[in-house]
């Protein structure tokens, strides 16, 4: 089998074949540095972190682009021109590349923490205003925008009317109808300058106080946000590359606008496979600030936050995702983390033991039924990762394995009901499988880790403390501990353990 993804764009899951074998040159739309990170984000960052371990592990050679939207993204497309960061900036009182850095760190520490591998290209909209505006002069140049009063917009029904003869239509990835989106668009700012409400901007103009703005052919201000992705694309992966990668909510207008910009300029259709994840849903309403239910990934790692009942480790919050199909809803609920909690230290319990085992020695398995099952289940991992990227069946059939595993732990059977090589096969694949896929490691092993030196210290402490009788500092390193709920135990031979509950 070979991998099947879904494609936005054709609506259906399609074999994937790199134009360019074994290059693969995948695009993801990054965040807005103009807020923390949150749930909403974390999505899509795991989703195509996951696509791209999986990828390298069938052997292409990836060159994965994520950009930072430093600049020009407007609150609401069509609205008076106001860029995020600028107005973020003047509230915060920071300069709005302090802002920008301040919230670029967060967003790399969030990342880090969620164990997201960084892209090969991280570029920002700030560091391409040039490829935006040369993109701007040739879409101008070739009669699809226009300038009004400092401003640029891209002409969407010239585009649809000629596009549509070349079976390319303004709303192809969307599925929407243009004549629908014109009703639908409200009566907004700036309408006055635009030709026709659909129409979008490619460049806007600023007025002086404005302190992000560059100059351009068209007079001083701020690249349009679906621009410099297409620059930025263009620039790195070439006219036509595999993967486009977002959030279903960019779908429209963002990525249709991209594809019409693209088109024009280097007439191609930007990339052949548009990949979207689908939202978190937060108690089955969708998040957003209008809701008042937004949860940064900070607050969800820390725990302070109305909505919820606990901190979460980054890995729940990885595992969380991974535990759905990435084309379906996932609604976040304290019940629901805590549940992936559980499950994700059941799965580690019995993986960490597995991999410590020696294999058993017998080629034939004791168990022939059994050893079969276990085979099947493990060729399960690619054979679901190839059909659009079905995390949530590898994952299922992993916890179909924990049971095998932890009765050879209770020795309730052998290691030698499996045999050599398929003992050998459920070592190696699901190492591979949840550390190098899925980007899953305990993080309650790396703080044991440190949790065992401290207490081998205070043990050491005690010990010292009994030697010369001081009984005080022994009874209150013991008790103190144990209102903590470590309990020590005195061995027979002199040593002490401890356990933890
Ligand atoms: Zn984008």
């Amino acid at each position: 089998m070979s991998l099947k993804v879904y494609n936005s764009l054709t609506r259906q899951k399609e074999s994937f074949t790199p134009i360019n074998h074994p290059y693969v040159g995948m695009y993801v739309c990054g965040p807005t540095v103009s807020g923390e990170s949150h749930l909403g984000h974390a999505r899509p960052y795991v989703t195509f972190d996951v696509l791209y371990r999986y990828l390298m592990h069938l052997g292409y050679k990836v060159r994965y682009v994520r950009n930072l939207t430093d600049a020009g993204h407007f609150e609401e497309e069509g609205r008076e021109a106001e860029d995020k960061i600028s107005k973020k900036a003047v509230l915060e009182k920071l300069e709005p590349m302090e802002l920008v850095q301040k919230y670029t760190n967060l967003y790399h520490w969030a990342m880090n923490r969620l164990n997201n591998l960084t892209p090969a290209i991280e570029p920002t909209a700030t560091g391409h205003i040039i490829e935006q505006i040369e993109m701007i002069k040739k879409i101008i140049a070739d009669g699809y925008a226009y300038e009004t009063n400092g401003s640029v917009y891209f002409d969407v029904e010239k585009y649809n009317t000629d596009y549509s003869r070349k079976g390319q239509p303004y709303g192809i990835l969307s599925g929407r109808i243009l004549e629908d989106q014109m009703e639908s668009t409200r009566e907004l700012d700036n309408q006055n300058e635009k030709r026709n409400k659909s129409d979008f901007a490619l460049w806007k103009n600023a007025p002086h106080e404005h302190n992000k703005r560059w100059q351009s052919p068209w007079g001083e201000g701020f690249p349009g946000w679906h621009i410099e992705c297409s620059a930025m694309s263009k620039k790195y992966l070439g006219d036509e590359f595999d993967i486009h990668g977002g959030g279903m909510d960019l779908q429209f207008p963002h990525h249709e606008c991209e594809i019409a910009q693209s088109t024009v300029c280097n007439h191609k259709m930007p990339a052949r496979y548009w990949i979207h994840n689908n939202m978190i849903t937060i108690n089955g309403k969708k998040m957003g600030k209008s809701y008042n239910n937004v949860i940064k990934l900070t607050e969800l790692f820390s725990g302070e936050h109305p909505m919820l009942a606990q901190a979460y480790a980054p890995m729940t919050i990885r595992f969380f995702i991974l535990q759905s199909h990435y084309r379906g809803t996932l609604d976040f609920s304290n019940e629901a983390l805590q549940a992936s909690e559980k499950a994700l230290k059941r799965l580690f319990e019995a993986y960490e033991w597995l991999q410590h085992q020696p294999a058993p020695s017998n080629s034939t398995p004791a168990d022939a039924e059994l050893a079969a099952k276990v085979q099947k289940l493990i060729s399960g991992f690619s054979e679901f990762m190839d059909d659009d990227m079905n995390t949530a069946k590898v994952l299922a059939n992993m916890f179909e394995l924990a049971p095998v595993i932890n009765s050879i732990k209770d020795k309730h059977i052998t290691a030698e009901a499996l045999g050599n090589a398929v003992f050998i096969s459920l070592q190696q694949e699901l190492k591979l499988y949840v550390e190098d896929i899925f980007g899953l490691k305990n993080e309650r092993a790396e703080n044991n880790g440190k949790l065992d030196g401290v207490l081998q210290l205070l043990i050491d402490i005690r010990k010292e403390a009994k030697s010369r009788k001081d009984f005080v500092t022994s009874d209150k390193i013991r008790n103190e501990l144990a209102a903590l709920g470590v309990q020590l135990k005195d061995e027979k031979d002199g040593g002490v353990s401890y356990s933890v509950s």
